[in-house]
C-alpha cells in the first residue's frame, strides 16, 4: 500500500464491512500516484474493482481507471421541489401521477427512448446543458447541476460504436435500484439552509435516480479491457481486473476521460430529459403550469465519476464511486449561488424509507470533501429474494404506494436489503463530516 486506507463505520454498520470491501479498498491503495490516503464511505460495499462507497484521489503523474469510477458513468440524483404541500395531495393524485410518469418515462432494463431527433453527438458534448438550450429546461436548471450539467472535455469520438448504440436509452429510468419517488419535506434540520436550496416543511418534492443506462456501462466495459491490456506496457502491476488502471497522461487515459465525459454528459442529459417528462405529468394531473406548481430544480448529484480538483494547491484526479462531492460553505470549488451555504447533497435511503438532503463541513477535507451516497447494500439481490417475504416488505412500506402489481416483483430493492439510512449519516454527522438540512418522506416510488 502506498498509502493508508480509513473507513467510517459506527459500531452498529461494523458487521456488515465485507472482507473482499476491504481487500477492494487496500487494493486501490497500492496504484501509483494515489494520493493521501483511500476512503471507504459508511455505505461501503464490495463493487466492480474499486468498493462503493470509495475515494481515491490520484496526482498528476499517477493513474485513472475505469473500475474505480464505475459501470454506471456518472449514476446520480436530482431532486425537483413543488409549491403543492403534501397535504392537498391524495391518494387518487398519487395513482394518476406515477401512470402519466410512467406513460412518458420507460422503466425497466433495456427500453428505448420515447424522444428522438437529438444527435448523439450533441448530448454527449453538452448533457443537460445541451438540452436546456434546445427549451428542455427552466432557467435555473443548469446552476443547479454538479458542472453546470455538462463536464468539459468529452469526444464522443473516444466512445466506440457499440457503446453509441446503446444510446437509444436517452430519458429512460433503467432497471432495479434505478427509481423515482414522490416525497415530502418531513423534518427541517436547517432552516436557513433549507431556505437558500428552496426546500419547504412539507411540500412535495420529487427524486430521480438514474444515471448513463447502457452506454455509460459500455464505456466501462471497453476502458476497462483496454487499461487491462496497456497497463502491463507501463510496467503497472495491477492488483484485480477490476482496479485496471493506466497514467493519467497516456493516449488510453485521455481517451477513457473523454470517453468519460461522454457518458456523463448522456448521464445528465437523461435526468434532465426525464426532469422534463414528470414536470409534463405533474402539469398535466394538476391542470396548472411550472409557475405555480413550481418544481424547480434543488440540485442534480453525480455519484459515479472522477473529476480534476484542486488539493493542498495540487491538482488530483478524484474518483468518487458510490460517493457525493461536498464542498462546505465559502469553499472557492462552489458556484456563486451555493458559496454560502455548501452544495446540496442527494442521500437517498431506500424505498418506503426517508431520504436526506445534508451538506459537508470543513472536515470533510478528510475525504476529499465527499460524503455517502446512500444507504448501501448489505444483501446481495438474490439472498434478498430468497429471504425476504412479500408481507416483511410491505410491513417495511406501509402506505407508499408501489408502481409494481406484485411486490414479489421487486423483494431485491426491499429496505432490509440495505443498510439503515440513518445510521449511515449520523456515523459522518457524528464524524463531523456533514450536518442534516431536510428529512424527506416517500409517498409512491416508482422502481426500475
Ligand atoms: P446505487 O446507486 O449504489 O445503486 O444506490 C444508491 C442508493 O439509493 C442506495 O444505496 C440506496 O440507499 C438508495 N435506494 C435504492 N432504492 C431506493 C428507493 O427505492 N428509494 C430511495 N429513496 N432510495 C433508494
Ligand atoms: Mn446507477
Ligand atoms: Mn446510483
Amino acid at each position: 500500500m502506498q498509502v493508508d486506507a480509513y473507513i467510517y463505520l459506527s459500531e452498529k454498520l461494523l458487521p456488515y464491512l465485507e472482507d473482499e470491501a476491504i481487500k477492494q479498498l487496500t487494493d486501490a491503495a497500492s496504484l501509483p500516484g494515489v494520493y493521501r490516503r483511500v476512503v471507504g464511505m459508511p455505505d461501503i460495499h464490495t463493487g466492480f474493482g474499486l468498493p462503493i462507497g470509495g475515494i481515491m484521489a490520484t496526482e498528476k503523474d499517477g493513474v485513472i481507471s475505469a473500475g474505480a469510477v464505475g459501470m454506471d458513468i456518472n449514476c446520480g440524483v436530482r431532486l425537483l421541489m413543488t409549491e403543492i404541500p403534501h397535504t392537498e395531495i391524495n391518494k387518487k393524485h398519487l395513482t394518476t401521477l406515477l401512470k402519466e410518469i410512467e406513460k412518458r418515462i420507460p422503466v425497466g432494463v433495456g427500453k428505448k427512448s420515447r424522444h428522438s431527433g437529438f444527435k448523439l453527438e450533441d448530448v454527449l458534448k453538452g448533457g443537460a446543458s445541451f438540452l436546456a438550450k434546445k427549451g428542455y429546461g427552466l432557467p435555473d436548471d443548469l446552476m443547479c447541476c454538479e458542472e453546470e450539467g455538462c463536464m468539459p472535455g468529452a469526444n464522443p469520438d473516444k466512445v466506440s460504436s457499440r457503446a453509441k448504440e446503446r444510446g437509444d436509452q436517452l430519458s429512460t429510468l433503467g432497471g432495479g435500484n434505478h427509481f423515482m419517488e414522490i416525497v415530502y419535506v418531513a423534518q427541517v434540520y436547517d432552516e436557513h439552509t433549507a431556505r437558500n436550496f428552496g426546500l419547504r416543511q412539507g411540500n412535495i418534492a420529487v427524486l430521480i435516480h438514474t444515471g448513463s443506462r447502457g452506454l455509460g456501462h459500455q464505456v466501462c466495459t471497453d476502458y476497462t479491457e483496454i487499461m487491462y491490456k496497456a497497463a502491463k506496457r507501463y510496467g503497472i502491476s495491477l492488483p484485480s481486473k477490476g482496479l485496471a488502471a493506466v497514467p493519467i497522461d497516456s493516449p488510453e487515459g485521455q481517451d477513457y476521460y473523454e470517453a468519460m465525459a461522454s457518458a456523463t454528459n448522456f448521464a445528465f442529459a437523461n435526468r434532465q430529459l426525464i426532469t422534463y417528462d414528470v414536470r409534463e405529468a405533474f402539469c398535466q394531473v394538476f391542470n396548472s403550469n411550472l409557475e405555480e406548481l413550481g418544481l424547480k430544480l434543488v440540485y442534480d448529484v453525480c455519484h459515479n465519476i472522477a473529476k480534476f480538483e484542486q488539493y493542498d494547491g495540487r491538482q488530483l484526479l478524484v474518483h468518487r464511486k458510490g460517493a457525493v462531492k461536498a464542498l462546505p460553505p465559502g469553499h472557492p470549488g462552489l458556484s456563486p449561488r451555493f458559496l454560502g451555504t455548501g452544495n446540496p447533497v442527494l442521500v437517498p435511503g431506500s424505498m418506503g424509507n426517508p431520504s436526506y438532503v445534508v451538506v459537508g463541513t470543513e472536515k470533510a477535507r478528510d475525504t476529499f470533501y465527499s460524503v455517502n451516497h446512500g444507504a448501501g447494500r448489505i444483501l446481495s439481490r438474490t439472498a434478498a429474494r430468497r429471504n425476504i417475504s412479500p408481507d416483511e416488505l410491505k410491513a417495511q412500506i406501509g402506505d407508499t404506494l408501489v408502481n409494481v402489481d406484485r411486490l414479489g416483483k421487486i423483494l431485491d430493492e426491499a429496505p432490509q436489503a440495505y443498510k439503515d439510512v440513518e445510521e449511515v449519516i449520523d456515523t459522518l454527522v457524528v464524524a463531523g463530516l456533514t450536518r442534516k438540512v431536510v428529512q424527506l418522506k416517500p409517498l409512491a416510488v416508482i422502481k426500475g
